[in-house]
């Protein structure tokens, strides 16, 4: 193999800058070219490739966001769409792909090899850290500390004013980011998805803590939780039912998909680069290069997008205890 392509598709997140840069450079370490693709599967469509070498990447290891830019490609979910992609990499001499991104793009890469045999390697990069096959994705640490910080803010005003706050956070259908921070930043009850705590128990558990002698409380919702109702209904239900409480909302939204990423997202982005660029060489393909156990490892890609990855429950029983 004597020519890499790189791209980062999907959702952004802090540290794939850090990985791009890993991956040009783990290719120029062994005397490969490597080429970086803007926008994704939608530039590998419209012929938007860079050259890249060792000094391209300068700079950009502690910057959130990515240089390649992202995006989301219809085109590139049809045939004809992945044919002009394969054509275009063809022409440029490229022999192997790597793809920084989610699910969805795992799953562009792994359709992209069946039909046209082009090796490719996946490095999981999105905040949720919903990924089977890796313990943290690209940006999570990063996400964890930014939502720890805006927790720690808002329970400043919180506690002046004797409020309860319920705070949003982002993880999709996951849950990580709320039970993480949550016990971070001390809240009284974490939300997620994966455990429906039920409307009941919210607000037997808000009256014991009100009982307690706590005078303003927070609590960390995720996005996709399950409890049946958003942030703002939760406010007007618990409003109803316990009057004494005056409750705000605040969603924390995109600010936490940005930001220069933590020094583990840094040195995780170097770690998986080497091992992806590292793999492409030894022949492998169709894996996705993760962190288990501390240790970096391949996941067949099949099974990164079939798996979930499951929260730790015994987090939910620190939950539990640190709120009595
Ligand atoms: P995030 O977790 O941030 O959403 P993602 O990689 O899962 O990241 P998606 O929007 O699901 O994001 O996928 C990114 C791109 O991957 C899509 O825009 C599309 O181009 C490609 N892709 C996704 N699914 C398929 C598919 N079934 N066939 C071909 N390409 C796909």
């Amino acid at each position: 193999i004597s020519k890499i392509a790189v791209l980062t598709s999907g959702g952004d997140a802090p540290g794939m800058n850090a990985a791009i840069r890993s991956v040009v450079r783990t290719c120029a370490y062994h005397n490969v070219e490597c080429i970086g693709v803007y926008r994704g599967y939608q530039g590998m469509i419209e012929n938007d490739f860079k050259e890249m070498g060792p000094r391209s990447v300068k700079d950009i290891i502690n910057k959130g966001g990515t240089v390649l830019k992202s995006a989301r490609s219809k085109e590139f979910m049809t045939v004809e769409g992945r044919k002009q992609a394969y054509e275009n990499l063809k022409n440029q001499g490229v022999q192997a792909l790597v793809v920084i991104g989610g699910d969805g793009s795992f799953t562009g890469a792994e359709i992209f090899n069946k039909e046209f045999g082009i090796p490719v390697m996946g490095i999981p990069g999105t905040i949720d850290n919903d990924i089977y096959g890796t313990s943290h994705t690209l940006g999570y640490d990063t996400a964890l500390n930014t939502v720890v910080e805006a927790i720690d803010k808002i329970r400043d005003t919180a506690s002046s004013h004797n409020r309860l706050f319920f705070v949003e956070v982002m993880g999709r259908d996951a849950g990580h980011i709320a039970l993480n921070t949550g016990i971070g930043a001390g809240a009284e009850e974490i939300l997620i998805p994966e455990e429906d705590l039920g409307l009941e128990r919210l607000l037997d558990s808000l009256k014991r803590s009100k009982e307690s002698g706590k005078s303003s409380s927070i609590v960390v919702v995720a996005e996709g939780d399950k409890i049946g109702k958003n942030v703002f209904e939760l406010k007007e239900y618990v409003e109803e039912n316990m009057p004494e409480y005056d409750v705000r909302v605040s969603v924390l939204g995109h600010m936490q998909r940005g930001g220069s990423p933590s020094c583990f997202d840094r040195v995780l982005a170097s770690r998986l680069g080497v091992k992806a660029v590292e793999s492409i060489l030894e022949g492998k393909t169709n894996y996705m290069v993760g962190l288990l156990n501390d240790k970096v490892c391949l996941t067949p890609l099949e099974q990164a997008i079939k798996g979930s990855s499951e929260i730790d429950k015994e987090l939910l029983r620190v939950s539990d205890i640190m709120t009595i």
